[in-house]
């Protein structure tokens, strides 16, 4: 049977080191600070940027939410987002999405300074990341990685597959595990025979949306497997995109949905708010 990778249990250990890395900052009078954005009243996001303002309060980082009605046009939202541009006890601007449709996400994107960039969608920082030199990395890839580096697999000559191929974690986490020197395949809705795909693989990434589609006999024995989908199923059952049960006789190694990717995604978050402000005190690059 596989072993279980603990996101949550990997999260905690990674945040008692920023709490740390916190106070010794403010020790020296940098108080790391994260401005969060939402728009319109999305439940969904409601709730995950309520889980970032606790996480941020319980790590010591100052959070302040800009919470705006959803009519707010693109105009005012690009000022919200300039000001705190300017604001110098902010070192990280996160704008939760989706944005509401008469948004024009990629220009709202587009003006968050990349320096204050933390989700790292900017497409400066997404550029950074495929010339290898990353300012910020994108949360969610930025935990899967984390998450490999703590099953201790070396990446290097790996056949790594990932099923989905979005600019928020397929895409990203692919050239992630190119820089690792892994043989990347990335796999989407077109793929023909993706069954057979992801049976060659020494790790399985899934970012699908798609509850338990990945069967258990497409994984490869010895096969690492992570799950990065979120699916609900019925009124509370959350699943991901591989069949955890069946996965877990070939697998070596798998996350579990949830308490696996998700966990990371918010600490990653947290880093990378941290690295904004020692940056600002000048003790990082
Ligand atoms: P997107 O919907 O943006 O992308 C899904 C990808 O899956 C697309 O590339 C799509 O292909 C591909 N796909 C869809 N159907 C199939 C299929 N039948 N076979 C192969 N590929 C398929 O999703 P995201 O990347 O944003 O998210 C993926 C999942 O991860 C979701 O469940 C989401 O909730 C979860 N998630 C979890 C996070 C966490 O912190 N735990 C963070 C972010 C996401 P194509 O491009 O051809 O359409």
């Amino acid at each position: 049977m596989a072993e279980l990778i603990d996101g949550k249990a990997i999260a905690a250990e990674l945040r008692g080191q920023i709490t740390t890395d916190v106070e010794e900052l403010i020790s020296v009078g940098v108080t790391p600070g994260l401005a969060v954005v939402l728009v319109g009243e999305d439940p969904a996001s409601r709730v995950y940027v309520s889980m970032k303002e606790k996480a941020c309060a319980a790590a010591g980082i100052y959070s302040v939410e800009h919470k705006l009605p959803a009519e707010t046009d693109q105009s005012q939202l690009l000022e919200l987002i300039d000001s705190l541009n300017n604001d110098e006890k902010i070192d990280g601007i996160l704008v939760q999405l989706p944005l509401p449709e008469h948004i024009d996400e990629a220009q709202v994107l587009e003006t968050i300074s990349p320096a204050k960039d933390v989700d790292g969608f900017h497409p400066y920082n997404v550029g950074r990341l495929m010339t290898g030199h990353p300012v910020f990395q994108p949360c969610t890839p930025y935990g899967i990685m984390k998450m490999l580096e703590h099953t201790g697999v070396e990446l290097k000559g790996k056949e790594v597959v990932i099923v989905g191929r979005s600019n928020i974690v397929g895409k990203p986490v692919a050239l992630m595990c190119l820089a690792e020197h892994a043989t990347v395949t990335i796999c989407h809705s077109r793929t023909v025979d993706l069954p057979q795909k992801v049976a060659a693989a020494d790790i399985v990434i899934a970012a699908v949306g798609r509850p338990e589609m990945i069967k258990g006999d497409w994984i490869k024995k010895g096969a690492i497997v992570i799950d990065v989908g979120v699916n609900r199923v019925g009124e509370k059952k959350l699943v991901g995109d591989v069949d955890f049960a069946a996965a877990s006789v070939n697998a070596a190694a798998i996350t579990p949905v949830p308490g696996g990717v998700g966990p990371m995604t918010i600490t990653m978050l947290l880093y990378n708010t941290l690295l904004g402000a020692k940056r600002r005190a000048g003790e990082s690059s």
